[in-house]
């Protein structure tokens, strides 16, 4: 193979946004709620800053109205679960986010808990992922529900392939496994989930007719660790000091690009690969979150 196909998230996504600016034109004639996505970003971390206006602008684009919630970095979690529970209370509000990572003197799974289900469209509650394990209508996690857009998008085969996913946080890996050896499309894959304790990773990696790749660590995927006609999803994300940039860095994925594309029939590039289907999920699970009401 020397001419994969790339699987352009950025082109799934826009197509995803136009389809619901569609719909929200359709409710606003129709004298419908415009679906309203509210955001928590606690502190000034550059990374979280960046994601959530990036979701905000994105609510602009396709008509839906949004509200950003700041607050300190020194907020106790006391006083974030009371703004936890003023979103959950607010009917003006259809979805909301709490921007991950907190600051460590904040417990992450309380938080998440403490968010209604219905209006979890980051779909990080265990009742969210319990549904999605029963294949019961639910807000899927963003990250891995893009993927199977994209997959969806490319026709690609899923059907009795191997895929294999490396990570197994609560957000992308786990999830992610769940939905592709779903029995539908996307999905009916054997799936082999991998992490840190794995032995031998490249001899489980080169079975891999789908291998999505989440371990957080930049260009870790090597070509002599894919197979020839392998689909290649790259979860990862990084920002690299680079000087010849105006902006003084570059972004890499989990995977060496260059030279594993070659090998690939698929393979999805950062950036304008996962990154922007993960906000039009986040769209998509607010709109249907107006929708269950
Ligand atoms: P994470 O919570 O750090 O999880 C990383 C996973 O990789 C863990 O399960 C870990 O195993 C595993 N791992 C670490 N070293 C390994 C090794 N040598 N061999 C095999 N597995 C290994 O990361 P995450 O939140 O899933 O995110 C992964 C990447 O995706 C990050 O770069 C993140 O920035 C990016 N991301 C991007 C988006 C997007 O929208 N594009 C969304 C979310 C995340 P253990 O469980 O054993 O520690």
């Amino acid at each position: 193979m020397s001419n994969p196909t790339i699987v352009s998230g950025k082109e799934v996504a826009n197509k995803v946004k136009e389809e619901i600016a569609l719909a929200v034109k359709q409710l606003k004639k129709n004298g419908g709620k415009i679906p309203h996505l509210a955001a928590i970003l606690v502190g000034n971390d550059g990374a979280s800053q960046t994601y959530v206006n990036a979701k905000v602008k994105a609510c602009e684009k396709v008509g839906f109205e949004s509200t950003l919630v700041q607050l300190d970095a020194n907020i106790t979690e006391q006083e974030l679960l009371i703004e936890v529970e003023k979103l959950n209370n607010n009917n003006a509000i259809d979805g909301y986010i709490v921007q991950l990572p907190l600051p460590k003197h904040i417990d992450e799974q309380k938080v998440t808990e403490a968010i209604d289900p219905k209006k979890d469209v980051d779909g990080f509650h265990p009742v969210s992922l319990g549904k999605m394990l029963l294949d019961l209508p639910s807000f899927l996690p963003a990250t891995p529900y893009g993927i199977t857009e994209m997959l969806k998008h490319y026709n690609i085969p899923t059907e009795g392939k191997h895929c294999v996913v490396i990570g197994r946080s609560h957000i992308v890996g786990s999830p992610m496994s769940v939905l592709m050896a779903r029995n539908t499309y996307p999905g009916n894959c054997t799936v082999t989930i991998t992490h840190s304790r794995t032995q031998n990773l490249k001899a489980i990696t080169l079975q891999a007719d789908i291998l999505i790749v989440a371990i957080g660590k930049p260009e870790f995927v090597t070509a002599d660790m894919v197979k020839e006609g392998a689909t290649v999803i790259d979860v990862g994300i990084h920002r690299v000091e680079d000087n010849s940039k105006k902006s003084g860095f570059s972004l890499l994925g989990d995977v060496k690009f260059d030279e594993v594309a070659p090998k690939c029939a698929f393979i999805s590039p950062v950036p304008g690969g996962v990154g922007p289907m993960t906000i039009a999920s986040l769209l998509k699970n607010t709109l249907l979150a107006v929708q269950l009401k």
